[in-house]
């Protein structure tokens, strides 16, 4: 196989950037990314016979760890029965009633590719079950590229959102509120000012590091909805199935009135769904007038990856050993960083780690912003010499999964201290 170098050569003159999703290029810490031929347990193996610990967890769906078998299993058998036939399958029925079992408030889903698709499904439902087309969406939250969630603040309190991204009109962006993430009182100002038909939010924000909602934002947003009769949406694409069995609805006892899912229900497969609320759900076609349809929705090889993945979440004590190493990694990061009067905070909850460097607090987007991605930068170069694969941004979080041992975390926490050390040394930090 080619190295790394010439595949990448390759790649850029066939594909933007030289790959199909943005974060994948190491353009916010440098040099060119690496190719991955394999990955098994809590290790990746590129093309160039490197091997890594692995903390991407291909941005989160690998929660049992890489190449698990009985999801390996549970594909090959479906491969043989065929790959899609576009009708009705068992195995559709048994992911939904699995995910109906664990999510509280989710009595009705619907499957769909990825979870891009399900939020913008869910925020159409939103709309037609309320009458009201206003939408509120934190700053620094990701939800996917539906133009409508590709939307930043406007200047001025109080505004309507602005287009983040060209192809993105004013239209779209108008409808669109944005307040910043913990922010109770901003939002229930939008609430009173405009028609809002729901709020979206990550329960635990992933796509800025990792921000915990603060004590009572969450109940505080069920408490305004209800109020200003918006719908609640959380967005558990990354939480969902990762928190608890039961998503951040179960870890933090909220409800919402929809919740959308990826990531961890494909089991390493395209596939996306939300849900709730039969009353609500009933809404969507064939039954009611919203439509969403899907050629290869419910595809049965992706059912039966993801139905492996949600049985095993089911039998072995995964949260138990996942919340361990996640506390393990982040008490271990912040003792390196005081020892070594590095400014730094860490954020955790459960197996999401985030490690900010510059910043003493990380709360909202306004205060992750002000973090040092150069520092990041040249971190994350130092460990992925020492054999660590971190996420090529500031602004992501490691995944902790089931295969991590405690050799994994300590040998990830021995290359923390080295490279720090280093960087100290030099002056850089
Ligand atoms: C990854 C992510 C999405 C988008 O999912 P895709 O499968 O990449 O379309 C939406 N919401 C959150 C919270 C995510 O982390």
């Amino acid at each position: 196989m080619e190295n790394s170098k010439a595949l990448f050569e390759r790649a850029v003159k066939v594909m933007p950037g030289g790959v199909n999703s943005p974060v994948r290029a190491f353009k916010s810490v440098g040099g060119a990314p690496l190719f991955i031929s394999r990955a098994d347990r809590s290790k990746i193996y590129d093309v160039d016979g490197n091997s890594y610990i692995d903390y991407v967890s291909s941005w989160g769906p690998m929660i049992l760890g890489h190449n698990n078998a009985a999801i390996r299993t549970a594909v090959i058998n479906a491969v043989q029965e065929g790959l899609s036939f576009g009708a009705p399958t068992e195995a559709e029925v048994k992911l939904a009633e699995k995910i109906v079992s664990f999510a509280p408030g989710v009595e009705m889903v619907r499957m769909v590719n990825s979870g891009t698709e399900a939020v913008m499904s869910a925020l159409r439902l939103a709309r037609a079950y309320t009458g009201r087309r206003k939408i509120i969406k934190y700053e620094g939250c990701y939800h996917g590229h539906a133009d409508s969630m590709l939307v930043k603040a406007g200047s001025g309190a109080l505004t309507t959102g602005q287009p983040d991204s060209l192809g993105v009109t004013d239209c779209v962006a108008e409808d669109t509120l944005i307040t910043s993430y913990n922010d109770l009182a901003g939002t229930e100002e939008l609430l009173k000012k405009y028609e809002v038909a729901c709020v979206i939010v990550e329960p635990v924000a992933g796509n800025m590091g990792v921000v915990l909602p603060g004590e009572g934002f969450l109940s505080g947003l069920r408490d305004l909805c209800d109020t200003y009769g918006a719908l609640l949406i959380f967005d558990e694409v990354i939480t969902g199935f990762r928190l608890a069995k039961g998503g951040a609805q179960e870890y933090y006892g909220v409800r919402a009135d929809l919740a959308t899912y990826g990531k961890i229900i494909g089991g390493g497969m395209p596939v996306g769904a939300y849900g709730g609320r039969t009353e609500i759900m009933e809404l969507v076609s064939p039954i009611g007038t919203v439509y969403q349809a899907g050629t290869l929705s419910g595809n049965p090889v992706a059912m039966a990856a993801g139905l492996a993945q949600l049985e095993a979440l089911e039998n072995a004590d995964i949260y138990g050993h996942i919340n361990k190493m996640g506390a393990k990694l982040a008490t271990g990061l912040t003792d390196i960083a005081r020892n070594l009067e590095i400014k730094s905070v860490v954020n955790q909850a459960g197996s999401l780690v985030c490690q900010f460097f510059g910043v003493e607090a990380a709360e909202d987007y306004q205060s992750v912003k002000m973090a040092n991605t150069n520092l990041y930068a040249r971190y994350f170069r130092e460990m992925l010499a020492a054999g660590v694969y971190l996420a090529p941004s500031q602004f992501e979080s490691a995944f902790i999964n089931y295969a991590h041992t405690e050799k994994d975390i300590d040998d990830t926490l021995n290359a923390a201290q080295k490279a720090l050390k280093k960087m100290r040394g030099e002056g850089v930090i």
